[in-house]
């Protein structure tokens, strides 16, 4: 795998932005829960993973999605531009800008409600084309139709990777899996894409490599196992680090993920500099609040060299 060390990342995927609830536990049907204090956060995978491309992993990146004419389209917007991102290919569409609903119980797990909103809108047309066929690589999630990832891996150059973040889960049609050239799940996405829940990463690995050339499955604190056909699994640790928020960490890895392979990296390269990434992005709240800088990332690996 070799791209021209150019560095130019067009990431396509969904904005969101996420309503937060602390609350004391969960409330089921027909319930209601008095929670605390409302946060309003930028999220939302595609915007989550542009926001690492650019600042964490210092790509020239574009992001290519859809958003509201509300509050929440300026408050990702913001977000997206003060990490550097380009956001001319960001349109404005008829429906509102998704918003993700959370609550979240006293021992940190999330229970979350999706209204995808504008990011059902995202499409591929002959301007978004024109820009995606000059990426090195062109890094995507399944938040948004599948027919615009479809769309945009058929625009890409030559040469060009498609990184794909197949979450959430959902079946790929049959037509994309060969547009893929590195695969990026968690181990639930992975059991999820091969049926199989009982599985080593490893053996994980081995099954995914049948439909695409490169896999990482990242395994949160236990770091990740890169995969490439024809080679033996690497596995890459996780740097030691004091966790107080995991959200966003797996769209800090991807996101930078795809911007060292955008600058020329090898994947197990690529796949160190996201774990030093991810491992900060879990020391701050918040999913893009908490994308780290390059220098803290280049400061992390270099204390660990
Ligand atoms: P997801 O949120 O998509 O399930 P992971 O939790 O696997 O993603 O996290 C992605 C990557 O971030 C991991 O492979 C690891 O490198 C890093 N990471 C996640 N959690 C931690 C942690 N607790 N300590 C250090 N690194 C972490």
């Amino acid at each position: 795998m070799s791209v021209t060390p150019r560095g130019k990342v067009v990431v396509v995927g969904s904005a969101n932005v996420d309503l937060v609830v602390p609350v004391p536990r969960h409330p089921g049907g027909g319930e209601t829960v008095l929670g605390g204090s409302l946060a309003r956060h930028p999220g939302g995978k595609g915007a989550n993973q542009a926001v690492a491309a650019a600042r964490a992993g210092g790509a020239d990146t574009t992001f290519l999605g859809a958003l509201g004419q509300d509050e929440s389209a300026d408050l990702l917007r913001a977000s997206l531009e003060g990490a550097g991102v380009r956001t001319d290919l960001l349109e404005r569409v008829a429906e509102p800008t998704g918003t993700a609903l959370i609550t979240v119980s006293p021992d940190g797990e999330n229970a979350i409600v999706v209204a995808p909103g504008a990011n059902s809108l995202v499409a591929v047309g002959p301007e978004q084309a024109e820009r995606l066929a000059v990426a090195d690589v062109v890094l995507a999630q399944l938040e948004i139709p599948v027919e615009a990832v479809a769309a945009a891996a058929a625009a890409r150059r030559p040469g060009a990777l498609l990184v794909l973040n197949a979450a959430p889960s959902r079946d790929l049609p049959a037509d994309l899996w060969p547009a893929v050239d590195v695969l990026v799940v968690n181990e639930h996405e992975a059991a999820d894409l091969t049926g199989d829940d009982d599985a080593e990463p490893s053996a994980l690995a081995r099954l995914l490599l049948e439909r695409v050339p490169a896999v990482v499955i990242t395994l949160g604190g236990a770091g990740s196992l890169v995969a490439e056909r024809g080679g033996e699994p690497v596995a890459v640790p996780a740097f030691p680090v004091d966790p107080v928020d995991t959200t966003g960490a797996g769209d800090t890895f991807c996101g930078v993920l795809a911007a060292s392979l955008a600058q020329g990296s090898t994947l197990v390269d690529a796949a160190r500099l996201a774990a030093a990434a991810g491992a900060l992005a879990t020391t701050a709240p918040g999913a893009q609040e908490s994308v780290p800088t390059a220098t803290a990332v280049a400061d992390l690996v270099q204390r660990h060299r």
